[in-house]
């Protein structure tokens, strides 16, 4: 089969593939799309906003129910059918809105799986096509470890948690990461009894010491259980009931079992190698600073390409590759990175922490101002938690912080946009933020260097 010759190539159709293919479209190129599953990708179907839709529901209920301290009293009853409706009709509006926007641009949508036939040839769903451009944007799957009995029973995933309907009155969850915690904690809160299993001997491992310390105790007030250090070495299940045995030798019994212990890319049927694409050791695509890939003209952007993985690199990956592509002098290292996991409380963090600032060589020290002493916490009764500021002596600038605590993922922009501009701490310092907000305890928390 001969290959049709098209302006530009994407395969995936994740948060940077959909903007970039709309943009050539847009300015009169021939774009095919190759998307082998929902449109929009993990974010949109099995990601951020089906997770975030849940989570909506469940921190209300929580809300309601740990509102105690404050005098006021009540259980809130979750009707879960109608809380999973409500995620999947959310989910559904967005693919329709990535399915509206690519139709409108012009990209010629192929809805099966791609791989390559040979340098810069594409084929999947009976077509043979061939383009100077192409971008692979094919994300990451759930990876599921090789435990004993795992394989063929019916266990959860982040690509099937959210089609239930009914609430499982038990759920063990594999991995202490922000995948299985924020969906874990989602259920707990929502009624359900969840364990969580994780060889670490912390919850989100990646993480300062002292973060985790204070979600883990949200998580137990919850009613959570935290089996940490331990091991699942066997899987099985009858009757609709799954065991877990682990490795201090207990055993754990649930209606559903979630496994969240990692991603692994989606390279395995791209066929890269035929197009002269190498992958690294982890199936990852290697690319250089330009997000090109060893085969020239073709790029990989996202997930994939082993990059930080959350939606708002992969889109600012497009971003990056669009002004790279037409000449700028861009790369994809020099942006301030944040992210949160969206638990009760939130751990959000920007740049460094002070261990990893001084392990790049920075004189860098770091200042903590727990939530007691932010009036907005007190307040609201959300006092467990803590902003950290870390600041390099030399230049004076800030160059990350760790916020935990209620809504940080929003509070944590302010340092955020600090750091994008380059200001040294001391304009923070000086800023006057709102009285009584949580983000005026950003310009005290600076205030703290003074003493320092
Ligand atoms: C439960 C969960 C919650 C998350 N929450 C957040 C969050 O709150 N914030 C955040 O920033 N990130 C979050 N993430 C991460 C975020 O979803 C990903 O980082 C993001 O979706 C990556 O986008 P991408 O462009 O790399 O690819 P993806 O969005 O993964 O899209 C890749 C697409 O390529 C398709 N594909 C794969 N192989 C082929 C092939 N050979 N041919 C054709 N199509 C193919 C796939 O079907 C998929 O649709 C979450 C992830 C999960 C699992």
């Amino acid at each position: 089969m001969s290959a049709q010759r098209v302006d530009a190539i994407v395969i995936g159709s994740g948060q940077g593939g959909v903007p970039f293919a709309a943009d050539l479209a847009r300015a009169g190129k021939r774009v095919v799309l190759f998307e082998r599953g929902r449109l929009g990708g993990s974010c949109i179907n099995y990601g951020c906003t089906p997770s975030k839709a849940f989570l909506a529901a469940a921190h209300t209920a929580a809300r309601a129910r740990h509102g105690g301290p404050l005098g006021v009293r009540g259980d809130a009853r979750v009707d879960f059918a109608a809380v999973m409706r409500r995620v999947r009709d959310v989910r559904d509006s967005f693919m329709d809105g990535v399915a509206k926007r690519l139709r409108s641009a012009g990209v010629r949508v192929i809805a099966a799986q791609a791989s390559f036939g040979g340098e810069r040839v594409v084929v999947g769903g009976g077509e043979s096509l061939e383009a100077p451009l192409i971008v692979i944007d094919t994300g990451t799957s759930a990876l599921v470890p090789p435990v004993p009995g795992l394989d063929g029973t019916g266990y959860l995933t982040n690509a099937t948690f959210f089609d239930l309907v009914d609430l499982p009155a038990s759920m063990i969850v594999m991995g202490g990461g922000y995948i299985g915690l924020e969906l874990g904690q989602g259920l707990a809160r929502c009624g359900a009894d969840v364990h969580v299993v994780d060889p670490n001997p912390r919850v989100l491992s990646r993480e300062e010491d002292d973060a985790t310390q204070v979600l883990e105790r949200a998580l137990r007030a919850d009613g959570m259980t935290l089996h940490l250090g331990c091991k699942a070495v066997e899987v099985s299940q009858r009757d609709g009931i799954f065991a877990l045995r682990l490795d201090d030798g207990s055993e754990l019994r649930s209606q559903a079992l979630l496994v969240a212990t990692g991603r692994r890319p989606n390279t395995e049927a791209l066929s890269a190698g035929a197009s002269g694409i190498e992958l690294d050791s982890r199936g990852y695509v290697k690319i250089d600073e330009r997000f090109a890939t060893s085969c020239a003209g073709v790029y990989a952007i996202g997930d994939v390409a082993g990059q930080p993985a959350f939606t708002h690199v992969s889109w600012e990956d497009y971003r990056r590759l669009t002004a790279i592509l037409a000449g700028e002098p861009r790369t994809r290292d020099d942006r301030v990175l944040a992210y949160s996991t969206f638990t009760e409380p939130q751990v959000a963090r920007v740049g460094l922490t002070l261990e990893e600032a001084k392990k790049k060589g920075l004189r860098a020290r770091a200042v903590t101002m727990p939530l007691e002493e932010v009036a907005r916490a007190i307040e609201w009764g959300q006092e467990d938690g803590f902003f950290r500021l870390v600041v390099d002596d030399a230049t004076e600038k800030i160059v990350g912080a760790t916020l935990v605590g209620y809504e940080t993922a929003e509070l944590v922009h302010v340092i955020l946009a600090h750091m994008e501009a380059g200001s040294t701490w001391h304009v923070l310092e000086r800023s006057v933020h709102i009285h009584p907000t949580y983000a005026e305890g950003l310009p005290s928390l600076a205030r703290k260097i003074l003493q320092t």
